[in-house]
């Protein structure tokens, strides 16, 4: 469990013939257990002390949800109403909830301020409209600590110049819209980026962050957000969350005793919570070589699993049925999407592949089914949850009728 899941061929068999519909369509594979493993992992690293929302959107399916919430996860950030909905219809109470948006508009803080849960604001311009509109209310404030990092430039969400929360040098203008409207400050937050392994520029958003904490004498949590690093590969270096904990403790307890009480400390991981706990099951669909290079081609594109593709990322990809094979061929692993960049590996020496066998692609669980599309009018992946008492379908494949009548087409 400490492991990234990887399936045995014959599971993985078991979980194609539930969950890829008529066509045979690619499938997420979920080990509920290392979602488990990893979630107490993370109680443990911070000796027990941590408060952790899950980043829903990583993965909202709602059976997931419910493994964390059952697992004692102690609330969930969410980005949209409809990600507060779903926490909700799992049985998330409002004050589990939390909403960190950007770009909210107007309708977006009145519908969220109407779901009863606490919005989490980094912006002047929605600090002053949720003012005007809910004076004396609770409010989080995202702050910008200047410090960014993550795996790619896409999902890194602070630094110098950043689209996310309120900079140093807006937080006097912060604070007079705060005392204009009474707002009550009960948490400060920052969210640095996604995917980073090293606790340095982490510890050094945290001291930022504990240094603007001082002054707001109304908080009663400051939270650290997400975007501790997973193993792509199976034999990557895990992410050493002690040592997070190490370097942030003497900075959280010096913070504790000049506020003279118990703020509490949280923390938003998203992909660490779920990413390995699954992979995306394709099937070889044809092979073809041209001059050096291999084309391996599969019944998946980015519609499927965009994160390859999107971002440039690297996931180990194991040719299941071939596992033991001694033969390596370098293979380009392509999708069936009709664009050339719909690429799940640009290079990578597959266990002798050849039509028909089942490809797992590792580390598929954040990101994946949640960023997933019809494009091309192909129907979201199947979802396979494997636990205690075997493997069950979470996500069942659409047929053409279902999705004719539920995408809101008005022919
Ligand atoms: C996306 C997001 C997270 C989770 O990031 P991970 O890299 O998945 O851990 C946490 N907090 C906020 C505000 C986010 O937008």
């Amino acid at each position: 469990m400490d492991s990234v899941f990887i399936p045995s061929l014959s599971q993985a068999q078991e979980a194609l013939k539930l969950g890829e519909g008529p066509w045979k369509g690619p499938i997420f594979l979920t080990n509920k257990a290392t979602i488990i493993h990893r979630l107490q992992q993370f109680y443990e690293a911070f000796d027990g002390r941590a408060y952790i929302s899950y980043a829903m959107k990583a993965n909202y399916n709602p059976v997931i949800l419910r493994i964390l919430k059952e697992a004692g996860v102690n609330g969930v950030d969410t980005g949209s109403l409809f990600e507060i909905k779903m926490a909700k219809h799992v049985g998330y109470k409002e004050d589990q909830i939390v909403f960190t948006g950007n770009n909210s508009s107007m309708e977006d803080l009145i519908a969220v301020h109407g779901e009863g849960v606490l919005l989490n604001i980094g912006s002047i311009s929605e600090l002053e409209k949720f003012g005007q509109m809910f004076p004396g209310e609770k409010l989080s404030i995202r702050i910008n600590p200047g410090i960014g990092q993550g795996e790619c430039e896409g999902i890194v969400t602070a630094g110098v110049v950043s689209k996310f929360g309120i900079h140093g040098m807006h937080l006097e203008h912060a604070r007079e819209i705060i005392h204009k409207y009474r707002l009550n400050i009960v948490g400060l937050h920052c969210h640095i980026g996604s995917g980073f392994y090293e606790s340095e520029i982490f510890a050094q958003a945290v001291q930022v962050l504990l240094n603007i904490a001082k002054s707001f004498s109304t908080i009663e949590f400051v939270d650290f957000g997400g975007g501790y690093g997973v193993r792509y590969w199976s034999d990557q270096k895990p992410i050493h969350l002690p040592d997070f904990y190490r370097k942030m403790k003497p900075m959280v307890e010096e913070f504790q005793k000049l506020m003279k009480r118990d703020i509490q400390i949280r923390f938003q991981p998203g992909k660490f919570l779920v990413a390995e706990s699954t992979v995306l099951l394709l099937r070889i669909t044809s092979i073809k070589k041209e001059f050096d290079t291999v084309f391996v081609g599969t019944n998946g594109g980015f519609n499927t699993f965009i994160r390859p593709a999107f971002y440039g990322t690297s996931h180990h990809i194991i040719n299941l049925t071939k596992q033991n094979d001694s033969v390596r061929v370098v293979s380009k692993v392509v999708g069936n999407i009709c664009e050339s960049g719909d690429v799940f590996h640009e290079n990578i020496a597959l266990e002798n592949p050849q039509e028909g066998d089942i490809l797992a692609c590792l580390t598929a669980g954040a990101y994946g089914a949640s960023m997933s599309s019809l494009y091309n009018l192909r129907p979201y992946a199947g979802e396979v949850l494997f636990n205690e008492t075997g493997m069950h379908c979470m996500r069942s494949v659409l047929s053409f009728e279902e999705m004719l009548k539920n995408l809101g087409f008005t022919d």
